[in-house]
């Protein structure tokens, strides 16, 4: 019998989070997704995402994008089978199951977690999938400091109208050394997942990862501090997982705080996921 708890959300035998706050080292820019369009200058305002308050933020699910896709490289590094989970690139759809599993879901679901199981990646158990919610939670991040700065830039944007004309765009985004609140949940993390995603982390804080618009210009690097590591529950969870027991809270600053969770990426460098099946 294969221990599904990692898949699991109908029960809670653990739950992990990890906090902090990310200090930028260069400039950080969220877009809205929409311009404030053209003024008679031929400017156009591209503003960086704020909430009600006009505080800047970086939505959970960018954090969820971020990561999966910083994951994707470092699985596909491993030799790991990985999907995008862009479009129709999903587990699931790859291996032909999704019927299957979505007939199994309302009458079987012993034969659901098994297909499930079987037939997804480490990042559609931990990103979740279609019809699948993720086992792990990513809240807004929002800053706690922030100063905005805007600089003008050539539009190199796909509307053709204001590149033809070659209009400037003012674009708005987060000055470096401003700070922002960093919350994730896990629920029933093995602790080689608690690795990855403590791996994936450390790639940000090192600078392998950037995170937002502009990256070719050098925007969006970031380092964690203040974090903390709060634990509850079983400290082994699955049949391919091993015991790592860092105890209920663990509290340290950004490369001192890698170097006290090694065990846990130490966990993910050996473990043999065990899944998909093929
Ligand atoms: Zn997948």
């Amino acid at each position: 019998m294969v221990d599904y708890t990692f898949v699991r959300k109908d029960l809670t035998k653990r739950q992990t989070v990890i906090e902090g706050v990310l200090e930028l080292q260069s400039p950080l820019r969220i877009g809205t997704g929409k311009s404030g369009g053209f003024d008679p200058a031929s400017v156009v305002r591209d503003t960086v995402l704020k909430d009600v308050d006009g505080v800047p933020v970086i939505p959970g699910s960018s954090w969820k994008g971020v990561f999966r896709s910083a994951g994707e490289r470092i699985l596909r590094n491993k030799k790991v089978t990985v999907c995008s989970g862009v479009g129709k690139d999903y587990c699931l759809n790859n291996f032909r199951k999704f019927n299957d599993f979505q007939r199994s879901i309302s009458h079987n679901v012993e034969e659901a977690l098994k297909i499930f199981w079987d037939y997804t990646c480490l990042n559609c158990k931990l990103f979740g999938t279609m019809s699948v919610i993720a086992a792990v939670k990513f809240l807004d991040s929002r800053a706690l400091e922030f100063k905005l700065g805007s600089r003008s830039m050539v539009a190199i944007s796909r509307t053709e109208g204001a590149a033809a004309r070659g209009a400037l765009v003012q674009v708005e985004f987060v000055e470096p050394g401003s700070k922002f609140s960093f919350k994730m949940i896990g629920n029933n993390l093995p602790n080689y997942v608690i690795g990855y995603l403590l791996t994936i982390m450390k790639s940000i804080h090192d600078g392998y990862v950037q995170i937002g618009g502009h990256k070719t210009r050098g925007f969006g690097f970031m380092k964690f501090s203040s974090l903390r590591f709060i634990d509850k529950g079983e400290k082994k969870i699955g049949d391919e997982d091993v015991k790592v027991d860092m105890g209920e809270e663990v509290k340290g600053e950004g490369d001192k705080f890698f170097e006290q969770m090694k065990p846990f990426m130490e966990a993910f460098n050996n473990a043999k996921i065990p899944y998909p099946v093929h």
